[in-house]
């Protein structure tokens, strides 16, 4: 599948990747719109909140899971946003799931 998160995911394609385990990696956004900006994706390909079924609620629980601990490696534990962009209208452009962990 062409997908950019999907190569970044399997380390096909460099990235500033911040924490990675058995099924997520999150990794610096690219052009950060905030001083601390990652990405928090799964390892498979979902593409995106609109695209979520009961069968995903192990990967959800391990992604929301695995937030405070990424948030403490970022060093924004005390205060964080996560915010998911779902349709083109609302600024989606890349269609693999993705979290956007940003300090305030
Ligand atoms: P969206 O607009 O879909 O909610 O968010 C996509 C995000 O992915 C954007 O903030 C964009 O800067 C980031 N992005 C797109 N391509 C790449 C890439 O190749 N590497 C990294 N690290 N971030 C990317
Ligand atoms: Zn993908």
């Amino acid at each position: 599948m062409n997908c950019i998160f999907c190569k970044i995911a399997a380390g096909e394609i460099p990235s500033d990747k911040v924490y990675e385990d058995d099924r997520l990696v999150a990794f610096n956004d690219i052009n950060p719109q905030t001083r601390v900006h990652a990405l928090v994706v799964p390892k498979e390909h979902i593409a995106g909140a609109a695209a979520l079924t009961e069968d995903h609620a192990e990967i959800m629980g391990r992604l929301w899971t695995a937030i405070p601990k990424i948030a403490a490696l970022l060093g924004v534990s005390e205060a964080f946003k996560v915010s998911v962009n779902s349709g083109a209208d609302a600024g989606q452009t890349v269609f693999h799931l993705h979290f956007h962990l940003q300090s305030p």
